[in-house]
């Protein structure tokens, strides 16, 4: 299996050599989809694959079997624009986010002209809006949420700051009253998980906005729970490359990693391969990364490869993400998300059930597969 969302500038994919070389890789991985299909209660792979065939009527279709999601049906609908206001659009990640909320068109969502840094900064212009950067620090930033809640009803916060902002922020926006999206890694996770939970403040909080990398973390994890030992006796070999910045082992390598081992691998993730030096992520594969040049500062590059004890049999998964376009649009389906669980749209179970903290995996569950 190979998720690619660039191209890989190696001459030829390990993958498709080991497809020619053995079909059951790719029954294996379909099997693993359709376990994770299956497992969430979803019916989307009809529904995609007809949107697929007949973009028109599938969108139609989606709007049919969601009838009860604003968020859905916002396309053939006149729901309300959902105002999303971005902390911290100066940094790259909220940037993007602001960037993925001025694409997805005003009548689906809108930027909120005022954003908090943690400093006072210039004004930033994101499209045709001028965005105020106000200090978060400083002042009566509480103030400043209450004014904005009140112009813009149903306001939906997505932070992305620092580690050492994120239970601060968080408390903000707890103490505001206001739901918000954490994109932000690090921090005190428990504290911040039991703060939102004890507040019932309406959250999506995810490590990895990534929605189709979140989906083949399921599907790995799915196949671990139904095929415990599948694995057993072959090697693995992890390999990752980041930005040179990034010194740290990988948190989604981690995750799919434990996967593996449930799975009957044995691995020490202290084992796996961190590729920082740039010359190793540009080489083409199989020596080097195939890392497209361009995306030397923002990438996140995974091979995780099983080997069988006799070496007759090998799998080859990749996960290859350029830029951060697929964690801004996951962000932005979180948004909507989140709206909905708010808004008074909100009839699922989830809301019966007053569960009020959320992950990608309730945005996936909920069709967030479509990206406009
Ligand atoms: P960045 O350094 O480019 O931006 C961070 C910004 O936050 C800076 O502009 C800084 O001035 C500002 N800031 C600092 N303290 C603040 C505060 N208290 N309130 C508001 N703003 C404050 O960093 P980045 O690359 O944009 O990454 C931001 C975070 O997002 C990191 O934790 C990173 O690990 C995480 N991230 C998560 C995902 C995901 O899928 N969830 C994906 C990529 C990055």
């Amino acid at each position: 299996m190979q998720i690619e969302m660039c191209p890989s500038s190696g001459p030829q994919s390990a993958v498709s050599t080991l497809l020619g070389a053995h079909n059951v890789h790719a029954q294996y991985a379909l099997v693993a989809m359709s376990l994770a299909a299956s497992s969430l209660g979803t019916t989307r792979p009809t529904t995609l694959a007809s949107r697929r065939a007949n973009p028109v009527s599938a969108r139609i279709n989606v709007a049919r079997v969601c009838a009860k999601s604003r968020a859905r049906a916002r396309t053939t609908t006149m729901a309300a624009a959902v105002p999303i206001m971005v902390n911290d659009l100066t940094g790259k990640m909220g940037r993007a986010v602001a960037d993925a909320v001025v694409a997805r068109g005003a009548d689906v969502c809108y930027l909120v002209p005022v954003a908090f840094s943690g400093e006072a900064k210039d004004p930033v212009s994101v499209g045709d809006v001028t965005v105020d950067i106000k200090s978060i620090r400083d002042g009566d930033p509480g103030a400043i949420i209450k004014s904005l809640k009140s112009e813009h009803p149903g306001l939906i916060v997505v932070d992305y700051t620092l580690p050492a902002a994120v239970n601060a922020n968080a408390a903000l926006y707890v103490a505001n009253d206001q739901p918000f999206v954490m994109g932000t890694t690090g921090g005190d996770r428990e504290k911040l998980l039991k703060d939102v939970t004890d507040a019932k403040l309406p959250a999506v909080i995810a490590p990895q906005m990534g929605k189709q990398v979140v989906a083949f973390q399921a599907a790995m994890k799915l196949m671990a729970t139904n095929f415990p030992g599948a694995f057993k006796g072959y090697t693995l070999t992890v390999t990752e490359s980041h930005q040179s910045s990034k010194v740290d082992t990988s948190g989604t390598a981690k995750a799919i990693v434990e996967s593996f081992n449930e799975l009957g691998c044995g691995f020490d993730i202290a084992d796996a391969v961190l590729v920082r030096d740039v010359p190793t992520q540009i080489a083409p594969i199989p020596t080097g990364m195939g890392v497209p040049e361009e995306h030397i500062l923002g990438h996140a590059f995974h091979t995780y490869k099983l080997t069988s004890p006799d070496n007759t049999v090998s799998f080859e998964f990749q996960h290859n993400v350029c830029g951060r376009s697929i964690y801004a649009e996951g962000s932005v389906d979180a948004a909507l998300f989140l709206s909905d669980k708010v808004g008074d749209g909100c009839d699922s179970e989830d809301c019966e059930a007053g569960k009020t903290l959320f992950d990608m995996i309730d945005v996936l569950k909920e069709g967030g597969m479509v990206t406009n």
